[in-house]
């Protein structure tokens, strides 16, 4: 334990945390492939719900915590971060990103040994604070004959070099954006997501979306971030003591049903999909027949 580390106080929506131990940045350790409570429907003890530690899965980080989560009042993006948030149980330092490290022999064992034909990368922080090391571990998931999905916020942007890199392991990169986001940060992610797509890659726009007060302006924003090609709707999980909720219809929010315990999560409320004709990402991954879109020809247009 390093002591010079400050004690950080944060309470977390009601959550007891331990003031009196002290938050440090993530350690640097092997990539190896994991599951969460969300990609993976049962545990290593075959029990769906209840888990505390899923072993297996199609997910990877090569970079853990992200600089975002300093956004929105500290709670990171606009709906609020679910892996900030699990970071600080954790004690984690979320808003420091931390290059992990390659081990081609170790994570190649793991791709070995996957079932599934492609891989997450980017669960427990954003892969786009190191393009170099993401752009190495997305070269080996492609030898491995595994798509590589990236989901990013594009905090930083990929080069030329690098998005040409991507584009030949054929890796699909998926780009968070919401209504919320001021123009020119939609602008910019648009414009690298047509020119991965001009490089013959697939990008995709995973709208995430929100029930806005009925008149609120963000319905025509979110409206044309929807009109796009390509589009998966990914519903926002908000918690009432985040700032966007002044903004949203109450009425049409419910309670999220958990990962976890497979019960309704009083904390973390959802108004479902908004935009039925979209590819949805409402489901767990390991449920969802559209892989995150994976599977779907793409065509940016
Ligand atoms: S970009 Fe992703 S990891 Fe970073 S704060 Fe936003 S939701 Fe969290």
């Amino acid at each position: 334990m390093n002591d010079s580390f400050p004690t950080v106080q944060i309470t977390l929506d009601g959550d007891v945390v331990d003031h009196h131990r002290p938050y440090q940045p993530f350690k640097k350790i092997p990539i190896r492939l994991f599951g969460t409570n969300k990609t993976t429907d049962v545990d290593q003890s075959r029990k769906p719900y209840g888990r505390r530690t899923v072993k297996t899965g199609n997910c990877l980080d090569p970079v853990r915590g992200c600089s975002g989560g300093r956004t929105n009042h500290g709670l990171g993006c606009w709906w609020g971060c679910y892996a900030k948030e699990m970071s600080l149980r954790f004690h984690r330092l979320f808003d420091i990103p931390v290059s992990m490290i390659l081990n081609e022999t170790l994570l190649s064992k793991d791709l070995r040994r996957l079932s599934t034909d492609w891989v997450r990368i980017g669960v427990n922080g954003d892969p786009c604070f190191d393009w170099e090391l993401t752009s190495k571990v997305v070269d080996l998931v492609a030898r491995h004959d595994k798509i590589p999905v990236v989901v990013t916020r594009f905090w930083e942007f990929p080069d030329g070099d690098v998005l040409a890199l991507l584009a030949e392991a054929k890796a699909h990169l998926h780009v968070s954006l919401c209504a919320f986001d001021p123009p020119v940060f939609r602008e910019k992610r648009l414009r690298v997501m047509y020119r991965y797509h001009e490089l013959g890659g697939t990008a995709r726009l995973r709208l995430v979306s929100f029930a806005f007060k009925p008149d609120d302006p963000l319905w025509a924003v979110q409206n044309e971030l929807a009109q796009h090609v390509g589009v998966i709707e990914q519903p926002a999980r908000v918690m009432r003591s985040n700032p966007v909720w002044s903004r949203l219809d109450s009425d049409r929010y419910a309670p999220h049903s958990s990962y976890v315990t497979g019960t309704a999560d009083h904390r973390r409320l959802t108004a479902g999909s908004l935009y039925p004709l979209l590819l949805q990402c409402v489901t767990g991954c390991a449920d969802c027949h559209h892989q995150c879109g994976t599977r779907v020809p793409v065509d940016l247009e």
